[in-house]
């Protein structure tokens, strides 16, 4: 209530923010780095089939390193919109410049914000329910079961 307290409280939020932010930063470098060295074992592998004339489909050669490196940019995506949201800022539709949370039109090139979600969104939420969404009744009564014991701990 007084005035020195609010300024602790505060203080407090900008802190675990930052560290928040630096915590999400810190992760997109990892990928990055991690998505390097995929890139450079793709290489590997693509040149090594050349040395050895093999006949091999390249394609199918490094489609596990492929599918590793969408995973990673899904990451750094998701890292990068959560550090949008501590920001209070959002990325336009169009042309992906970061605009201010509750804006009605991008500041850069003045598309209109539609507050519909994108289909990566969408995609992802259906991927969240089903997560979690039980497979029939008996695992539903589980699942209810094992949230009212959360709840009483
Ligand atoms: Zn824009």
């Amino acid at each position: 209530m007084s005035f020195f307290s609010d300024i602790g409280k505060k203080t407090t939020q900008a802190t675990s923010k930052i560290a928040k932010e630096t915590k999400l930063k810190m992760s997109i470098n990892e990928n990055k780095e991690n998505i390097k060295e995929l890139y450079e074992k793709i290489g590997k592998k693509v040149y090594e089939s050349h040395v050895r004339e093999e006949q091999i489909d390249l394609k199918e050669f490094v489609k596990d390193d492929c599918l590793k490196i969408d995973e990673l940019s899904k990451k750094i995506d998701k890292a990068r919109k959560e550090i949008l949201i501590l920001n209070h800022k959002k990325m336009c539709k169009k042309c992906f410049a970061e605009i201010e949370d509750d804006a009605k039109f991008c500041s850069k090139c003045g598309e209109k914000q539609t507050e519909e979600k994108t289909v990566f969104e969408k995609a992802e939420e259906k991927l969240n329910e089903s997560d979690i969404a039980p497979e029939n009744e008996k695992e539903a009564e589980i699942v209810k079961k094992e949230l009212e014991e959360k709840n009483e701990e």
